[in-house]
């Protein structure tokens, strides 16, 4: 057993929690490593399992795992729930979505089904920008609300914790908007959110012909305007949106100001966005479909995560996914994210994203169980919260329908989530 052991002048007693969670077929806590700090290597392909598992909790945070008998000799609670047939992990830690959007785009999934290109429909002002049209026209109350549905959508999957991007207003208030929206939202949800401003997520069409103005608008009066209300900043670095020049100059600007960075990088044509995180000390290059040899030997030698998204190169139909083994191999911290967004990737489902990642990234379910639990985590500085059961974390976790952990990846399609559990609470079932 893991946890604080409880005695008194009269013998071991056992010590009150609010809730115990016993008989998990399999309990996966991913407490073979240090609690904090993202898993490389071989330390991504071992895996803890407790038979008959079982999760003591109290004020929302783990007190104490081990086996059901452990647990039940050394704590008492008056809410006790059964988890018999479940296999129990670490809530998913999603560090890449984009939820601040105020309708879908499934007129657009159409035309790419006849055919069309993602980057065809967005030079004919769909894509992103016809994003940006619908945030600009939605109020502040309206936008919260689409995003608090996200949030529910999010819990049902089993996922505790995301990052969440700004990006579809493109001008000052509309950015100003989508983060306050994002803000809001997370002081009524369960949900732990990390807020990342994303001005520079494509060029809108008034800025087309002068770019450098844009860049200018982003740095000199987005960054002041919104830089209480996120944690970090993304930029778009590709060399038809958001340059290696332009975007070095946004990120540098960002994190004079005290802001973590992120960074779309190396997603449709090598620009050196892997080096460009690394060099500017980045939690993360994020894609990563066309990264270069130079780039995976930068992310192997940094604190930098590599965060792939399979779900895009899918959803899009590309054949060409994020080199996966050889970041592996080298060394890289490695993570995986949904990318959820109206466009190019409409799933908040990490469970769809580990089959994924197992067929088209030739990734183990072991390593995406790291890749989606403490590394994730360990990327948005949430590692000593969230990532693993150890005792003290939030007792976020979640209880999946699978013949076994292992099970994880091979079951897909379906919603897999029986329970989730955030700092202690139930939801589902
Ligand atoms: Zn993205």
């Amino acid at each position: 057993m893991y946890g604080i052991t409880i005695s008194s002048s009269f013998g071991p007693m056992p010590e009150t929690v609010d809730r115990l969670f016993i008989h998990c077929k399999e309990l996966v806590p991913l407490m073979d490593g240090p609690p904090c700090g993202a898993r490389r290597g071989e330390a991504m392909r071992s895996v803890d399992v407790i038979e008959d598992g079982a999760i003591a909790v109290r004020d929302g945070r783990v007190v104490a795992i081990g086996t059901t008998s452990e647990i039940s000799a050394a704590y008492d609670a008056n809410d006790v729930l059964d988890l018999t047939d479940t296999v129990v992990i670490p809530g998913f830690v999603d560090c890449h979505t984009h939820p601040a959007f105020a309708a879908t785009r499934e007129e657009e999934f159409h035309l790419r089904c006849a055919g069309a290109d993602y980057m065809e429909i967005a030079s004919k002002g769909g894509g992103i920008l016809s994003s940006v049209r619908a945030v600009r026209a939605i109020g502040e109350d309206a936008l919260t609300e689409r995003v608090l549905l996200h949030f529910d959508k999010f819990i049902a999957h089993g996922t505790t914790t995301i990052e969440a991007k700004s990006g579809y207003g493109l001008d000052t208030a509309s950015e100003v908007k989508s983060l306050r929206a994002l803000t809001r939202a997370m002081a009524e949800h369960p949900l732990t959110v990390s807020r990342t401003f994303l001005g520079a997520h494509e060029v809108p069409m008034e800025y087309r012909e002068r770019r450098d103005d844009y860049v200018d608008l982003v740095i000199d009066e987005m960054l002041p305007a919104v830089d209480r209300l996120c944690e970090s900043c993304d930029v778009f670095a590709e060399p038809k949106v958001f340059d290696a020049v332009r975007s070095e100059r946004i990120l540098s600007a960002a994190k004079v100001r005290g802001l973590r960075l992120r960074v779309h990088a190396d997603e449709i044509e090598p620009m050196g966005g892997a080096e460009l995180a690394v060099a500017l000390g980045a939690d993360s290059a994020d894609h990563l479909a066309v990264v270069s040899e130079a780039g995976i030997a930068a992310l192997a030698g940094s604190e930098t995560t590599a965060v792939l998204l399979p779900g895009t190169s899918f959803y899009l139909g590309k054949h060409r996914h994020a080199p996966a083994r050889k970041m592996l191999e080298a060394g890289c911290a490695v993570a995986l994210a949904s990318d959820f967004n109206p466009g190019s990737c409409y799933t908040m489902s990490m469970p769809l994203i580990v089959s994924l990642a197992c067929v088209l990234l030739h990734m183990t379910p072991a390593e995406c169980l790291c890749a989606t639990t403490i590394n994730p985590a360990a990327s948005l500085g949430l590692d000593a919260e969230v990532g693993t059961l150890h005792p003290g974390k939030r007792a976020d976790f979640v209880a999946l329908d699978l013949p076994s952990w292992k099970g994880l990846g091979y079951v897909f399609g379906g919603n897999p989530v029986l329970m989730t559990v955030k700092d202690g609470e139930v939801f589902g079932v």
